[in-house]
């Protein structure tokens, strides 16, 4: 009898867990290691990418227990950008988030220039926008055999864009309604400005078989908007914001 009831008990248990995690969200902090990503005055890319995606994560982890969150990195690591996607495919993710930190071409001459821009995986506009995807592609030159791996690919040239345009995109309208969450919560949470849903020919989006989205978070070679991403408040915020619309959009999935 004793038997029978922890067999019963552990069946539910072993149900409502599985039945618990059948969301996974993967999120992506861009660079990383030896790829610190776009330079600021004060601080990197990798660094500011990786404290949103942390607390992000934790906010997911501590308010909707039923979605299971994996990191693409955790640490101040390098993981190649056709890495981070099959971590998305191996995973059955339901949505992958990446978190990068945007630059001008004036680098630390400093800009004026400041907001938020979310890009979904570019088709028929994959050569608008494409300094932005040029700059966060231009990664793969760090990783061993990148001609191999990504096939020829070359990511300054424009010619290679070309293949996004072939591309179908089955998430397409999922991934824009969240693109779309994220930046007005930027706005009304984070108080930023809004740069608007684009799209545009990534690498790491291009493999994943799932809605997902590329967040650039501000301009780290803009000084106040620097400061403000460096800071704790600044994390709290931005991490809240995304935090926010992940939860809207999932409420919607429903
Ligand atoms: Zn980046």
């Amino acid at each position: 009898m004793r038997h029978l009831r922890f067999f019963i008990l552990l069946t539910i248990s072993l149900l409502l867990s599985s039945k618990a995690q059948a969301y996974t969200l993967v999120i992506d902090a861009g660079h990383g290691g030896k790829d610190a990503g776009a330079l600021g005055f004060t601080t990197k890319e990798k660094n500011i990418n990786l404290a949103v995606a942390l607390a992000f994560g934790r906010l997911v982890e501590q308010n909707i227990p039923d979605v299971k969150v994996i990191y693409t990195r955790k640490t101040d690591t390098f993981v190649e950008l056709d890495e981070r996607a099959c971590i998305a495919n191996r995973n059955k993710a339901d949505l992958f988030i990446s978190i990068h930190t945007n630059s001008t071409a004036a680098g630390l001459k400093g800009t004026q220039v400041c907001g938020t821009e979310t890009y979904t995986l570019g088709m028929h506009r994959a050569a608008d926008n494409l300094a932005v995807a040029k700059r966060e592609n231009s990664v793969i030159t760090l990783e061993a055999n990148y001609e191999e791996r990504y096939e020829g690919f070359d990511p300054k040239s424009s010619e290679s864009y070309i293949i996004f345009e072939l591309m179908q995109d089955t998430h397409m309208q999922q991934s824009v309604k969240f693109a779309g969450l994220v930046q007005q919560q930027f706005a009304s949470h984070a108080g930023r400005v809004n740069k608007g849903v684009y799209q545009a020919g990534f690498l790491v989006l291009r493999n994943t078989s799932m809605p997902s989205v590329l967040v650039e978070l501000g301009y780290i070679n803009n000084r106040a908007e620097e400061r403000f991403l460096a800071s704790q408040d600044g994390v709290a915020k931005m991490s809240r914001a995304i935090f926010n619309a992940f939860k809207a959009y999932k409420q919607s999935r429903k």
